[in-house]
């Protein structure tokens, strides 16, 4: 899954882009999810009065409204970064906000100031009310997503890799931030983090992750990639997710 986030301060645009940029690649033919990060003290999705908010304040967890258009799975909490990305299987993941993970962003500024006062080693172009000003800033593109959706589209579909592991395992001589920034200026590629060429394979037993070896890895790899490829209808190349549950929780 690609990743990348949308970040900057209020009303500098970052909404724009992101709908700009997930009616594009939903044009591609790309699943896209999204992720809305929200920092207001005291917001919940569901209100004081609700059902689903008595059933939440009962103790449940999580807490589904389950309505005829649209379903909300509600947590009491907020989840980390990597508990929530696992709700996620798409093409392509927009977030706005920051994700607290190492991926590649855009960054929004009223300013040149903001831009500069927020950019970091991850940003990779910047866009929002600064774009109707300037199309190139401090060696980075400048571009408007209302003018210009095609060029927005095409500098993340250049610049945006598939997301790393994120263990900060520190095998590939760096950690994630550091082979991200390398990625992005091209120094490196996503083959570098040792860790996806060892854990191409990865098994979980009730949500906890079994060590394997890279020989074991390849053994249950190729014997499952024979027999998952062989089935009708089934595109190589793509990551494989298989769920076997236990018969008694049935
Ligand atoms: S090897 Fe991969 S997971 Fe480990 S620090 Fe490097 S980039 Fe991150």
């Amino acid at each position: 899954m690609k990743i990348f986030s949308i970040r900057g301060y209020k009303k500098s645009g970052k909404t724009t882009v992101a709908t700009t940029l997930i009616r594009k690649l939903k044009e591609e033919g790309f699943r896209v999810g999204s992720i809305k990060s929200i920092h207001i003290e005291g917001w919940h999705i569901d209100t004081e009065g609700t059902n689903s908010y008595a059933h939440k304040e009962a103790g449940a967890e999580p807490v589904a409204a389950w309505g005829l258009e649209e379903t909300a799975i509600i947590f009491p909490r907020r989840l980390r970064p990597m508990a929530l990305l696992k709700y996620f299987n798409n093409d392509w993941l927009v977030v706005e906000g920051s994700l607290y993970l190492p991926v590649p962003e855009i960054v929004c500024a009223k300013s040149v100031e903001e831009a500069r006062e927020l950019r970091t080693g991850l940003t990779f172009m910047f866009s929002g009310v600064i774009s109707n000003e300037m199309d190139e800033l401090d060696g980075l593109p400048v571009v408007n997503p209302l003018s210009q959706p095609d060029k927005v589209l095409e500098i993340v579909m250049e610049k945006v890799f598939p997301a790393l592991p994120f263990f900060d395992c520190g095998d590939c001589g760096t950690d994630c931030t550091g082979m991200a920034e390398l990625i992005l200026k091209g120094e490196k590629t996503i083959k570098d983090c040792v860790m996806m060429q060892k854990d191409n394979v990865q098994i979980f037993v009730g949500g906890k992750r079994v060590p394997l070896n890279p020989f074991v890895q390849n053994i249950i790899g190729s014997v499952l990639k024979g027999a998952v490829y062989s089935l009708k209808g089934v595109e190589k190349g793509k990551e494989i997710r298989i769920k076997i549950l236990d018969p008694e929780l049935l």
